[in-house]
């Protein structure tokens, strides 16, 4: 039997973060807690105006799930799986929380890393970047300056100074850059950016155009940096679409609904010679601990999240200067700073 908790949490940010489409201070987030025996499972969705998840929509339809579990066993990873994805539909954020809840459990029933259950070595995939908002050149320098420790810098862009934002970092750095457009930029200035980010030690794009351009044909064919998809990519029905229009796609939790997609997402952008990056929404430890599980089967990664955040309500894996730390503790090694919530 699994008892069912929630709770929302307001996670203060370092700095005020800018992407092309607005700027937040604080981060609201909903946290699940599914407990059987003595044992508490944790998930977590961030609100996202952009997604339409709010507070409000991602408690109802999390508590909602209550009587769907109750007659469950953790256990049965499957079979609570499948529940949550028919009591949840398309909401892949409810369905995200609940999913990393019911994995973290299940694991945590076998004493066990979730990682170690799948088979994953801890020490395997790479370093992640550090996520620089949009803000004035000058500010963006400072920030970069303030954490020199990390080893990549993902630079959010779509302003009209794009290339000068690019150069002023470059003159503070010698470090590898990847940009993220945040579907800012029209085929034209993805193609005419390319060339100049390239030299400027750029990597790779992020989603340069808007969702659904059909545009990213031509920008694939005539980029000189890999393109890779996250708008584009949501949930695993778009893998597919993205061959040919993207080199790589960025899964990201509440975007797919969790780790079980997630995994699936994985194998089919290998088949289709995709590389395969993570992403976050600035979640807490709770979330950055469920999506650490799957780094080590991944090329680049964005899972800053925490390290963003002026305090965190949760203890797990821990990113520092772009490396892992993993607790030694069974599931996604997650438990809440201020304990379990009550059971309901
Ligand atoms: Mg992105």
């Amino acid at each position: 039997m699994i008892d069912l908790a929630v709770r929302a949490f307001a996670l203060p940010l370092r700095h005020p973060f800018t992407i092309s489409r607005g700027t937040v201070e604080v981060q609201d987030t909903v946290v699940v807690q599914l407990h059987e025996e003595g044992c508490f499972g944790y998930g977590e969705a961030t609100t996202n105006p952009y997604y339409g998840a709010t507070v409000e929509s991602l408690t109802r339809r999390i508590s909602a799930a209550a009587p769907l579990l109750r007659g469950m066993a953790a256990d049965d990873l499957d079979a609570v799986l499948a529940a949550i994805g028919s009591g949840l539909g398309d909401d892949t954020f409810a369905r995200c929380a609940l999913d990393m809840a019911a994995h973290d459990l299940w694991a945590k029933r076998h004493d066990r890393p979730l990682h170690r259950l799948w088979g994953l070595d801890p020490a395997a995939g790479p370093a992640s970047n550090y996520t620089i908002g949009i803000d004035t050149p000058e500010r963006m320098v400072q920030k970069m300056a303030e954490v020199p420790e990390w080893p990549i810098y993902k630079i959010k862009l779509g302003t009209d100074r794009d290339l000068e934002i690019i150069r002023e970092l470059r003159r503070h750095t010698n470090k590898p850059f990847r940009v993220d457009a945040n579907c800012g930029w029209s085929v034209k200035q993805a193609i005419d950016f390319s060339g100049p980010l390239a030299d400027l030690g750029v990597e790779f794009i992020e989603q340069p155009l808007a969702a659904e351009d059909p545009g990213m044909k031509e920008v694939r064919r005539h980029s000189a940096l890999p393109v890779f998809a996250d708008e584009s990519c949501g949930v695993e029905a778009d893998v597919d679409s993205c061959a040919g229009r993207f080199h790589g796609i960025n899964i990201k939790l509440v975007k797919c609904g969790g780790l079980a997609p997630a995994r699936r997402m994985i194998t089919r952008a290998r088949e289709l010679g995709l590389d395969v990056m993570c992403g976050c929404m600035t979640e807490s430890s709770v979330g950055i601990s469920a999506l650490a599980q799957i780094v080590p089967q991944l090329d680049f990664v964005d899972m800053d999240g925490a390290a963003l955040l002026a305090s965190d309500i949760a203890s797990g894996v821990v990113v520092e200067g772009g490396l892992r730390r993993y607790p030694d503790r069974p599931g996604t090694g997650v438990e809440l700073l201020d304990g379990p919530l009550p059971l309901a």
